[in-house]
């Protein structure tokens, strides 16, 4: 359930997302644009928090996913953390209004800059992610007099998720110390006067489909409790990552909610730990379109049609980036119109820049909107300006309402953001 639902209209079926037209923002914006739902963020928000249920959990957003601030701030009012990955994801959380006390900073390569950032914001826990990364910590804290809050990110060598790109928990990935070395790094960092050492975080991969290697990691982790507990050494937060996988139409339902905090509980449910947890595809894809026109169709003797849209790889990382699919629906559904196959492409000059090859659709032309559908998550986030197009616009439907989020930039704009080497002026 998105809330991106066709009904009947004058021409044929229409997509909206909650009460609005998909093709009337699309006329007030301009296309490409990203729409995102907030009946859906709120839904799959709560849906994940209710599924634990009274148990009090942290549930940080991974900014990553979508940080667009009217995103975030959606669901920080829900009562949401964020999960962040550098000082510009801080920045984002905080402008958003994320309290600190919220916010976890993750990832392998934190500047001294970033964890000084970091210290001053006073984040609700850093998770440090190797031993050189630990060491710089105590310095920097010692330096400026902060005692930071950390989890010690664990690599539990289970490696899960929908892409080798996208996974991250095997030992042979960059993510987290190996379980060899956590007790001895937990131990150095517990006895650091510097540091408040709070406990264990993990995360193993994104768009997971399959709970097996999430249980023999979260299984994993538990060992690890378990062991530091009888060395003495204190843990009181155990941060199991994100990572759970939504459906993306071409895949098995991967196992909902409810079943995924089921299995937590099973597995680490009796320890005596406060549980986190940092999903981020798993709230905002599904409360995601993407909105294109067709600037042409070209048809190709032989028979092979190419469905030339004006979204491109750069606004829609994922194909090119993983083979995603991305469900490809017509904003107006004409009834009766044939059954076709396309390739789908953008305009980018590079034949990466594809959507999809061989998609059956009924029969679009120049003009025609069509929606890629579950691209509210590494969407807008990971695009560029590849081939100089400026960033597209985001908006946010709120019942029958919707507002730009994120204009479009003028050319001037992008052009503005260079100067000229002072011998070429
Ligand atoms: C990317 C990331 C997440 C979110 O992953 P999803 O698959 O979007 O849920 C959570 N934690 C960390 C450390 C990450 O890098």
């Amino acid at each position: 359930m998105n809330h991106f639902e066709d009904r009947a209209g004058p021409a044929g079926a229409e997509l909206w997302c909650e009460d609005v037209r998909l093709s009337d923002i699309a006329e007030a914006v301009g296309t490409p644009v990203y729409v995102y739902s907030s009946a859906t963020l709120e839904r799959h928000y709560r849906a994940f928090h209710d599924a634990f249920a009274p148990r009090d959990v942290l549930i940080a957003y991974a900014v990553k996913a979508n940080g667009s601030l009217s995103v975030l701030r959606t669901l920080i009012q829900l009562g949401a953390g964020a999960d962040t990955v550098s000082e510009g994801e801080i920045r984002r959380a905080l402008a958003a209004g994320a309290p600190p006390e919220r916010i976890v900073f993750s990832g392998v390569g934190k500047t001294d800059a970033e964890l000084a950032f970091a210290l001053d914001v006073g984040v609700a826990e850093i998770n440090v992610e190797s031993e050189p990364e630990l060491e710089r910590l105590i310095a920097l804290a010692a330096t400026k007099g902060k005692r930071p809050t950390v989890a010690l990110r664990i690599n539990p060598n289970v490696g899960a998720g929908g892409h080798a790109k996208i996974t991250t928990g095997d030992e042979g990935n960059k993510f987290g110390v190996s379980l060899g070395e956590a007790e001895r790094l937990y131990a150095r960092a517990s006895a650091a006067p510097e540091l408040d050492v709070a406990g264990v975080a993990c995360h193993i991969g994104s768009q997971i489909s399959d709970l097996t290697p999430m249980e023999a990691a979260f299984t994993t982790m538990r060992h690890l409790v378990e062991r530091l507990h009888a060395q003495g050494l204190k843990v009181r937060r155990l941060d199991l990552g994100g990572g759970l996988g939504v459906p993306y139409f071409d895949q098995p339902e991967p196992p909902s909610p409810r079943v995924y905090a089921e299995m937590v509980e099973r597995v680490v449910g009796d320890l005596d730990v406060q549980l986190a947890f940092e999903p981020g595809r798993l709230i905002a894809a599904n409360a995601g379109a993407l909105v294109s026109q067709v600037i042409q169709v070209h048809a190709r003797p032989g028979g092979r049609r190419f469905l030339v849209l004006d979204a491109a790889m750069n606004d829609l990382l994922r194909p090119a980036m993983y083979d995603a699919f991305h469900a490809i629906r017509p904003v107006v559904s004409k009834p009766d119109a044939p059954r076709v196959v396309y390739d789908v492409v953008g305009p980018v000059c590079e034949t990466g820049d594809t959507f999809a090859r061989g998609r059956e659709m009924a029969e679009l032309a120049a003009g025609d909107l069509v929606a890629f559908m579950s691209a509210g998550a590494y969407g807008a986030s990971m695009a560029s300006e590849y081939n100089a197009r400026p960033l597209i616009p985001e908006v946010l439907v709120k019942g029958d309402r919707f507002a730009v989020t994120r204009r479009r930039p003028t050319y001037e704009e992008m052009l503005a953001r260079d100067t000229f080497a002072p011998w070429l002026e």
